[in-house]
């Protein structure tokens, strides 16, 4: 088979709608086009019951036992929104503290931050240099006042699985609710929203096969029963919770692609750590002076965020322009910045900068992997043949000790 150019490999960034989920869902756009809160006719109740049925297949994948639980949105920012700014509206009575992580998703910060603004209080709980959160840092965090704290399942940057287990059991003997944005982590990992005690979970159809601009906010409703403040006003769609009349189209999709998440996605993450497996021992056997970011083991399987030293990020991601990553600088339009989560870590800026992140997913071949391998493995090798730095490295010269002319 020939390659397609550039090879897709940011499947944390959105991931092509899976053939099967695009079959199912094309009828709901002509066909059965109907509003699923039309309840006097057939149009709407054939809308409804196809979206009842996502709702099933949604609840199935994070283990919910009621699919009511499931509150449709239009993706995981919205559900990070409503997760986190209805709880601190509808128990400010209770309190007013929120915990969290540096390394969370901007839709969970910049909400944090949106809060405090408010008068709510947020504590940002740091990580270790692996990128996980310590369980007895969010002990120490929480207060008498403390409602909501949240927590990722996996990072996006740099696939770190976080300790959601250990952390809904001290959530749950204080009383406090558990969020967690289970986007990344979603049918790749072991995620059972009673197993870990989570009250909220964020979730996406884009990052799983399915389609742009929908997604859900599982809401527990038994021990405890979780409110929250609309953050929309309107029909009283979802349970009061979500108002605006349904993208059944993308619903269907969604539930599709979760269900095929269910029935699949343990055994094509086997595929996807044996092609990390392979990316990550050609690239270390082919290149030195080369730092692996993710943690050593609780890392997502088609996840691998790599630095290579002696190399300018900008100029590494131009050199590779044939495959579609992302680097470890977040480009804004005035600056080029490191990435938080790995400053957060510990990495300095140069290496963040000369990072890459790459995200294998359900299409990636063993032929791209090893294409990849040999791109990266000469370009890098190309750009540090222009370093005076990795020269000296090469002579052994500790580069920490030299003491360079102040200009
Ligand atoms: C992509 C992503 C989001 C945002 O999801 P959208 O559906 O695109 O709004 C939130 N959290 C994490 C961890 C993500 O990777």
């Amino acid at each position: 088979m020939s390659l397609k150019f550039p090879i897709y490999m940011d499947y944390h960034a959105t991931t092509p709608v899976d053939p099967r989920v695009i079959e199912t869902m094309l009828p709901y756009f002509n066909e059965k086009f109907g509003n699923a809160a039309s309840r006097s006719h057939a149009y709407g109740w054939t809308a409804e019951e196809a979206v009842s049925v996502a709702r099933e297949r949604v609840a199935a994948l994070i283990g919910a036992k009621n699919p009511k639980e499931i509150v449709f949105t239009s993706g995981a920012t919205e559900s990070d929104n409503l997760a986190i700014k209805g709880v601190a509206e509808f128990y400010k009575e209770k309190g007013d503290h929120i915990i969290t992580t540096v390394i969370e998703h901007k839709a969970v910060l910049d909400t944090c931050k949106r809060l405090e603004k408010d008068g709510c209080r947020v504590t940002y709980v740091g990580v270790g240099p692996d990128g996980m959160v310590d369980p007895a840092e969010i002990e120490k965090a929480m207060t008498d006042k403390t409602i909501l704290v949240s927590v990722m399942l996996a990072n996006n940057e740099v696939g770190t699985v976080q300790p959601i287990e250990a952390i809904g059991k001290l959530t749950r003997a204080r009383g406090v609710l558990l969020h967690t944005d289970a986007v990344q982590g979603i049918g790749k990992v072991p995620f059972d929203v009673e197993a870990l005690n989570v009250d909220l979970a964020s979730i996406t159809a884009h990052k799983m096969y399915g389609p742009k601009g929908v997604g859900a906010l599982y809401v527990r409703r038994s021990k405890p029963r979780v409110r929250l403040t609309a953050q929309m006003d309107g029909g009283g769609h979802e349970f009061g919770m979500r108002s605006g009349t349904l993208n059944v189209p993308g619903i269907v999709g969604f539930g599709r692609a979760a269900e095929l998440m269910r029935l699949e996605g343990v055994e094509e993450a086997k595929r996807f750590v044996s092609l990390r497996e392979r990316l990550l021992a050609s690239l270390s056997k082919s290149l030195d002076a080369i730092q692996i970011n993710d943690h050593p083991t609780q890392h997502l399987p088609g996840n691998l965020n790599v630095s290579f030293s002696f190399v300018e990020g900008e100029a590494l991601m131009m050199a590779i322009k044939d495959v579609a990553c992302s680097s470890g600088s977040a480009c804004t339009s005035a600056s080029l910045e490191p990435s938080y989560v790995l400053h957060a870590m510990g990495i300095g800026d140069d290496i963040a900068h000369s990072s890459i992140r790459f995200g294998l997913g359900r299409w990636t071949t063993e032929e791209e992997v090893d294409f990849v391998i040999q791109l990266v493995s000469q370009k890098v090798q190309k750009l540090r043949d222009m370093s005076p730095l990795y020269e000296m490295h090469k002579e052994g010269i500790d580069l920490a000790s030299v003491q360079w002319a102040a200009h």
